[in-house]
């Protein structure tokens, strides 16, 4: 039985989680959950589920669940920031899985890490902004971290055996990553100036939180993800492809030097990676649908147009220079995509305070977790001025 620490329940990838604990009840207990301050939905996983003990960021939300559950509860409720890294790091947790949204993440992955968890990574932007300390911690630890993303799952399904975090394969000649090329794939650039937040977060293929909605439409999801499997495979830039797939069926490859290119295929549906790590080394039922290539009858595949999406060429430019560029790049673009969410800013504006912020922010590289938080508390100010003068 693993007992499992789910931080960021609430959102989708939390969702996918729970649908694949209460699938396998023999295998996984759900011990600890948590959120930032929806405690209606904490209060429906604590009903359904029965952890031990569950955790809100906000305090009144946190105070609100309590109440609720009345006095009689099982379950204890936290409250505050500090409630996510407290869990993770709990000796009754065998796995954590982290599924926050954003660099706020990181503490408490950076916790479960340290504690030498089992960790299961959905969340990207600490690897992209503190990679570095993130695997350094797991060497130390000997924690397993496997990551979540569908990409960068299908590479480490392709990938030879046994996977060494943060450590090249000679054999390995490339990998390719696929995007689905979002909502805005075929948007003619004029008319992307105008585009509404609706229409950025209705992802053709996936369903997912607003955050990676959006970098989903701008293609800075991709960056990220190229940064991340950096991170995670130890690759050159070079060596790390992106390919268009507006199917979603290929999540992606590896290339080997003998020629041979080994894909995973699979449903878009995130349960299918979930499941994955969750059993990992075994295989175990995800309960997405099954694929038909007979009925899908053509997979298709082409370049990026980067005069489209300048976000991924903006990361991709940030993933060569060793240095202080991706948790910068990750910063101003975390304050940009919620500027967008809030209707501060337009669609074309995340990828002007992105770059403002690269060009005006030191990228000296940083490496303790104190250094990483001033500095992207730094990258976050100037990228705020950056969008008050777009307005
Ligand atoms: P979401 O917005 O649906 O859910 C985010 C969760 O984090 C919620 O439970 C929320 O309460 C919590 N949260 C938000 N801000 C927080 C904060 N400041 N402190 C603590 N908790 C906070 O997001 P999601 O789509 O599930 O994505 C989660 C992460 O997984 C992101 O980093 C995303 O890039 C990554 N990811 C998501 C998908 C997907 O299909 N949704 C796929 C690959 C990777
Ligand atoms: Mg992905």
């Amino acid at each position: 039985m693993q007992n499992i620490t789910l931080l960021g329940a609430t959102g989708s990838i939390g969702r996918s989680t729970l649908d694949l604990i209460g699938r396998h009840p023999e295998r996984f207990k759900l011990h600890a959950a948590t959120a930032e301050k929806s405690w209606r939905a904490m209060a429906d996983i604590v009903r359904q589920f029965q952890p031990r003990i569950v955790g809100l960021s906000d305090p009144s939300a946190a105070a609100a669940l309590r109440a609720h559950l009345g006095p009689h509860s099982a379950c204890e409720v936290l409250g505050g920031s500090s409630a996510h890294a407290e869990l993770a790091a709990s000796s009754n947790a065998d796995t954590v899985v982290s599924a926050i949204v954003g660099l706020a993440g990181l503490d408490s992955v950076l916790a479960g890490v340290r504690a030498g968890k089992r960790v299961l990574i959905a969340n990207k932007e600490p690897l992209v902004a503190a990679g570095a300390l993130l695997v350094a911690s797991a060497r130390a630890s000997g924690a397993l971290i496997l990551p979540l993303d569908s990409e960068h799952n299908a590479v480490l399904q392709c990938w030879p055996a046994p996977f060494a975090l943060g450590e090249s394969d000679p054999s390995i000649r490339s990998i390719t990553l696929t995007a689905s090329g979002g909502p805005f794939l075929r948007t003619p650039r004029a008319e992307l100036e105008h585009v509404t937040v609706a229409q950025a977060i209705k992802h053709p293929r996936w369903s997912m939180g607003p955050k990676i909605s959006v970098d989903s439409a701008t293609l800075m999801n991709k960056g990220l993800e190229v940064i991340e499997a950096q991170v995670l495979f130890s690759l050159t830039p070079e060596s790390i492809n992106v390919l268009i797939h507006p199917q979603s069926v290929v999540h992606a490859l590896v290339e080997y030097l003998d020629g041979s290119s080994l894909a995973q295929l699979g449903a878009a549906d995130m349960r299918i990676p979930i499941a994955h790590a969750m059993g990992w080394p075994e295989r175990i039922e995800s309960g997405a649908e099954r694929l038909n290539l007979a009925a899908l009858g053509q997979l298709s595949f082409e370049e990026v147009d980067l005069e489209q999406f300048p976000c991924l060429a903006l990361a991709r430019a940030a993933c060569e220079r060793a240095d202080a560029a991706p948790l910068v790049l990750n910063a101003a673009n975390e304050v940009a995509v919620s500027a967008f969410l809030d209707g501060a800013i337009g669609f074309l504006d995340i990828s002007r305070v992105v770059e403002h912020a690269l060009e005006r922010v030191s990228l000296s590289a940083v490496s303790s977790l104190d250094d990483i938080l001033e500095r992207d508390q730094v990258a976050r100010r100037v990228a705020l001025t950056a969008f008050l003068t777009l307005q």
